[in-house]
């Protein structure tokens, strides 16, 4: 089987709720995302996501998918979709970095996998874990008594896990925190993710300010050094996610025993392929994990679903539905979330087929001439 085409279309995702905001005022009206295909000499054609949160949350940008595609595609061409470890050798040689323009041509290269044995992502990433993987939500930065009532009408939807955006001003971080708390059952769990917006000083305030409250504290500050600084201050279970780009920061923070749990995404660490050797290696070293994206759509969430499905239970913190804070769906076949709970899908592959009728135009078309 050989590649013998890669083309991309843009689609924008308006959030239902108006808007998503996050530390440092940053906030995203309409999410651009970017739908891969990747066609092969047999017919076979496969999918992939990648949505960035906006330019101005990881080394990512919209744009930059599609540029990227168009450098490296011409690269891909002829080569076997089914042989993952040498496709994304082949990416690496081709183009230094850039994780996040190679994760969609992996994703589609494992829906191609997938049809091509028969059999859904996740067993082919190790096996399905348990019937239904449990899903987050995530809380937009408002006022505390705004977040609050969210978290109390998300969690009459069924979930049970709420991931509030702090990383604003720090007092009224720890009434964001206490304010949410005090709407949740004791078995519920909190984290506040201040998505790098703290300053090291504000952060050991604010975690001495809730140090009776049960929440986990997600990257509280930019750089590695200052979020291990307020780690070892603190006894909250502590999650890392915008340091940990990669094995080797993995293995470092498991030296330092900087965190407790750490945040995968999809994109951030290349693709699939990239994700389920981090993912492993965390099985393997006892980290639990939250398995996601940084965000997406439809295609995106099937990806994330099979990923989370095919990891042992008890290293799944918890993962989420993008699918359901958008208003444009983007494919059919995608797992719905049902009381706080989603599913990979039994078909073959991603198990998802675009809906070609709300994408844009193609924008990257790269094909043997
Ligand atoms: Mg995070």
């Amino acid at each position: 089987m050989k590649i013998t085409r890669i083309f991309a279309h843009r689609v924008e995702l308006p959030l239902r709720e108006g808007n998503y905001q996050w530390s440092g005022g940053k906030s995203v009206q309409v999410f651009d995302s970017t739908i891969v295909g990747v066609e092969t000499d047999t017919g076979l054609v496969g999918f992939g996501e990648v949505c960035p949160l906006g330019p101005f949350y990881l080394p990512a940008y919209a744009d930059g998918v599609r540029a990227g595609l168009k450098e490296i595609a011409p690269h891909l061409l002829g080569w076997d979709p089914r042989e993952l470890s040498k496709l994304n050798h082949r990416m690496d040689a081709a183009l230094k970095g850039h994780a996040y323009v190679k994760s969609g041509i992996d994703i589609a290269c494992w829906d191609i996998l997938g049809q091509a044995t028969g059999m859904p992502v996740c067993e082919l990433l190790g096996g399905r874990f348990g019937a239904k993987v449990r899903l987050y939500r995530a809380i937009s930065q408002e006022d505390p008594a705004v977040m609050a009532q969210k978290v109390a009408g998300y969690r009459a939807e069924g979930y049970t896990r709420f991931q509030l955006k702090v990383g604003g001003d720090p007092d009224t971080d720890i009434q964001r925190i206490h304010a949410v708390r005090a709407m949740l059952a004791p078995s519920d769990r909190l984290v506040a993710d201040a998505n790098t917006g703290w300053t090291q000083h504000e952060a050991v305030r604010v975690v001495r300010a809730v140090k009776d409250v049960d929440v986990y504290i997600e990257q509280p500050c930019l750089t590695y050094e200052e979020c291990l600084a307020v780690r070892r201050l603190t006894n909250h279970p502590f999650v890392l996610d915008e340091n940990v780009d990669g094995i080797d920061m993995l293995l470092r923070a498991k030296a330092d025993l900087a965190m407790d749990v750490v945040n995968l995404k999809i994109s951030k660490l290349g693709g699939l392929t990239k994700t389920r050797q981090v993912r492993d290696l965390c099985v393997s070293m006892g980290i639990a994990m939250t398995l996601e994206d940084s965000w997406g759509g439809d295609i995106t969430t099937a990806a994330i679903a099979h990923l989370a499905h095919s990891t042992p239970e008890e290293y799944r913190f918890t993962s989420t539905d993008f699918n359901s804070y958008v208003t444009v769906s983007n494919a059919q076949g995608a797992p719905q979330r049902v009381h706080g709970f989603m599913e990979a899908s039994q078909a073959p592959g991603l198990g998802i087929k675009p809906n070609f009728s709300v994408l844009g135009p193609r924008l990257v078309d790269v094909s043997a001439r």
